[in-house]
């Protein structure tokens, strides 16, 4: 994508706000990066229409050119899609034996991700993990997962012959139970399409476990086709994560993206080959790089954004020195300060202003201080956090009594946003910005 995106960017070099040409002839490119990636189509659709909303009339920075803004913007649709809810790798295993469910495809990776998986908790989260698999279908597939237990350390449900995956998973909620373990795992067998003899076998062993978690597998690969069995399978039996095996493959891992757009599932981990220690927790940024093809995207995104910072800061700057220093900075400037530890920690981090700080009102002030004055902040309008000078007396007693606070509070705020904004001018005149690009950065 980067190479084909490359030229068509270099021939938009036009400056300002995007234009809807700017936009569309992007946007073309990265429907076809898109497709390629195994992204389906209705996802496609609806990604490229909704970026060309957020892109058209957005304002261009100095550095970068209109196409490479483009690209920003689609990243971080990108990211925004791919991002599920919760942690990613983090699983609700808190009341113990907490059981996992691993559902999917024959040869959607469901073993080999048990294992991968259980190591991870043992190791990591240090817990006590015991596997069984409920796979009585295909010969020696449980002694696979014996076999893993034994390579990796962690115990596996003794085999018995003749016993149907629902006794299976009793016996394992049993063992889990007496044995004092933290999570066991039940690795079910799987077919090659889904059909009603495997749904309702998976759904017997979820009504017996009552799972915490019960994982997806599915092949990275097989792009499209995952969707649809995803989106089965959570009817069916109900999915609380996905795991997407195989992106150590060619694949651009445009299946991840299909899967959160249509099945609005969180993506928990990736595999990444047959070795048990190829499991990541599934990083948004790295994915969306993969489906733009990047490499070099990369860079060129952290420079747009870099810019843009710079841009507000310098915009910010230029305000201060004319003594524009309003009620929304005071805000910016009390949430930077709860994260330094005070005014005082903030101020003793500039050259020659701890002195300063001491004899300012604002001196000394705490945690709880801090969070006064920003509740206070928030009863404002948006009106009157632009301009301070429009509280009079009974603005004050309405802003007051919206944050449960006295008036006096706010009249020390009015101050100190007055005594800042002095102080802003001054530092904005003295070093032409230098510190306080500094203090602000
Ligand atoms: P199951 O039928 O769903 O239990 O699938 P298995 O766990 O037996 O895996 C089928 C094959 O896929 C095995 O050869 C695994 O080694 C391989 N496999 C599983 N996960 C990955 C992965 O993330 N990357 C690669 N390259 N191979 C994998
Ligand atoms: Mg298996």
């Amino acid at each position: 994508l980067s190479d084909r995106l490359g030229g068509v960017f270099d021939r938009l070099t036009k400056q300002g706000a995007l234009s809807e040409d700017d936009v569309r002839t992007a946007l073309r490119e990265v429907r076809v990066a898109l497709l390629e990636a195994d992204v389906s189509l209705p996802v496609v659709r609806n990604f490229v229409k909704s970026v060309e909303k957020k892109a058209t009339g957005a304002a261009v920075t100095k550095s970068v050119t209109p196409g490479q803004q483009v690209v920003k913007i689609v990243h971080d649709e990108l990211i925004e899609m791919l991002t599920g809810e919760g942690e990613p790798g983090q699983l609700r295993i808190d009341q113990a034996p907490a059981p996992i469910l691993m559902v999917g495809l024959q040869g959607s990776g469901k073993t080999t991700t048990t294992a991968k998986l259980a190591k991870r908790l043992t190791e990591r989260d240090k817990k006590k993990v015991l596997m069984a698999s409920l796979d009585v279908n295909r010969p020696a597939a449980m002694e696979q997962l014996e076999i893993l237990g034994k390579q990796i350390g962690v115990d596996t449900l003794p085999i018995v012959k003749g016993e149907d995956p629902v006794a299976i998973a009793k016996r394992a909620k049993t063992q889990a139970s007496l044995g004092g373990y933290d999570v066991y795992m039940l690795d079910t067998a799987g077919r090659l399409h889904i059909d009603q003899e495997l749904i309702a076998q998976a759904a017997a062993v979820r009504d017996v476990a009552n799972p915490r978690e019960t994982l997806l597998v599915v092949d990275g690969l097989t792009g499209q086709d995952a969707v649809n069995v995803a989106t089965e399978f959570d009817d069916k039996i109900g999915v609380s994560g996905v795991v997407l095996t195989r992106m150590d493959g060619d694949g651009r891992g445009g299946a991840a993206l299909s899967m959160r757009a249509i099945t609005g599932k969180p993506i928990k981990f990736v595999g990444l080959g047959e070795k048990m220690d190829a499991l990541e927790t599934f990083e948004p940024e790295r994915v969306a790089g993969r489906i733009l093809g990047m490499g070099d995207i990369v860079a060129l995104v952290e420079k747009a954004q870099h810019t843009l910072e710079a841009e507000q800061a310098e915009r910010m700057m230029k305000r201060f020195q004319k003594g524009q220093f309003n009620m929304n900075d005071l805000k910016m400037q009390l949430e930077q300060m709860q994260k330094m530890g005070g005014m005082e920690g903030m101020m003793s981090m500039m050259p020659g202003m701890g002195k300063m700080a001491k004899q300012m009102d604002g001196a000394g002030i705490d945690d709880s201080m801090l969070r006064r004055q920003i509740a206070l902040i928030n009863s404002m309008t948006k009106k009157e956090r632009a301009n301070p000078a429009l509280l009079q007396a009974s603005r004050k007693k309405r802003i007051a009594a919206g944050s449960g606070l006295e008036v006096s509070e706010l009249n020390k705020l009015l101050k100190m946003q007055r005594q800042m904004g002095d102080m802003m001018k001054k530092m904005g005149k003295m070093g032409k910005g230098g510190m306080l690009k500094q203090a602000m950065s």
